[in-house]
């Protein structure tokens, strides 16, 4: 059985080990800055996915779940060197730039390396009072400091991608763009046009997040959920499976989520098929047909 996982081999751990789908600390996990409480139940999930076997944990500032990942790496005894986490600087949360940003959380989570770092939108108001280029810049120096090991954006457009390249040319190659995690699901193949083919071109990665938006977030009985059905049994798999495995044949590598140790499960057990070309093409189709976007909808116009 061939698979797609190879193309992501060049992201691994600090101790070398290929990277797994995402586990995700947003969207239902996201905790209110009131909220002075840590949330146990994430710190027991997110330990709980370690042991399934993820070794890729998701957070931002704006989730406010960096003590959480900090307690859970504590709880979980794993070696630090063996995990890959990503966080992420929010443009205009605040006047904290994106290295007050990376040492609150290297302190937060108990340790000396971020292994990924993004910019979490592109959209820097003039009265920010950081610039995206500042942003940038910052990123650049937390990746020669050691404070990161990589760096990246989500929610970019091509036309911000290229600012970003434009400013890493004085600081050589290793300093680009790496990632780009974006809302990707049948229902939503391009975030911004043509942006999944950009960076392919330009050896981005891609993440996506909400990859299970047609079953999570769009009514019970869309067309999708219907042509799934057949495929779940042809397979001898979720719908869940069938649209991680989608996402990863697409050469996107997908952030997930749930509150059940099974669906977790579930996720990790996505290599041992693989979805035929017609098959591929008609999930295109019905997507293409019932577009769906459920984050940055104001900013539609501008991706
Ligand atoms: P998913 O598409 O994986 O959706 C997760 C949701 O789907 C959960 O609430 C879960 O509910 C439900 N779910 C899981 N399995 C199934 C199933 N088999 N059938 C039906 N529902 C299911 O991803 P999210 O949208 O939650 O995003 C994942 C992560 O991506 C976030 O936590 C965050 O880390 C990141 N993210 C990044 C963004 C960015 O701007 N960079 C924006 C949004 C998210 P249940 O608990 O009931 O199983």
């Amino acid at each position: 059985m061939t698979t797609a996982k190879l193309f992501y081999d060049a992201f691994k751990t600090k101790s070398g080990k290929t990277i797994t789908i995402g586990t995700g600390t947003g969207t239902k996990w996201k905790r209110n800055p009131a909220d002075k409480q840590i949330n146990q139940e994430l710190v027991d999930q997110i330990v709980s996915t370690i042991n399934l076997g993820f070794n890729h944990i998701d957070t931002a500032q704006v989730y406010n779940t960096h003590e959480e990942v900090g307690a859970a790496l504590k709880k979980s005894g794993i070696a630090r060197e063996d995990l890959w986490i990503t966080d992420k600087y929010c443009p205009g949360r605040s006047d904290e730039t994106p290295t007050d940003i990376i040492d609150l959380a290297l302190e937060q989570f108990g340790t000396s390396y971020i292994d990924l770092f993004l910019i979490h939108h592109p959209f820097f108001d003039e009265d920010n009072s950081v610039t995206l280029e500042q942003a940038w810049t910052e990123l650049i120096q937390a990746k020669k400091d050691g404070k990161v090991r990589e760096i990246g954006v989500s929610n970019f457009a091509s036309v911000h991608l290229e600012k970003l390249f434009a400013i890493s040319e004085k600081y050589g190659k290793e300093y680009v763009p790496r990632v780009n995690q974006i809302e990707f699901h049948p229902f939503l193949q391009n975030q911004s046009k043509d942006i999944v083919k950009y960076c392919h071109d330009h050896n981005i990665l891609v993440e996506a997040y909400s990859p299970l938006a047609p079953l999570s977030r769009v009514g019970n009985n869309n067309p999708l959920i219907q042509y799934l059905k057949p495929l779940e049994e042809k397979y001898g798999k979720t719908a869940s499976q069938i649209l991680l495995r989608y996402t990863l044949q697409k050469q996107i590598l997908p952030i997930t989520t749930s509150s059940q140790q099974s669906r977790m499960k579930q996720s990790l057990n996505i290599y041992d098929f693989e979805l035929n070309d017609a098959e591929i093409n008609e999930i295109d189709t019905i997507g293409q047909a019932n577009p769906y976007r459920a984050f940055f909808k104001q900013y539609d116009h501008v991706l």
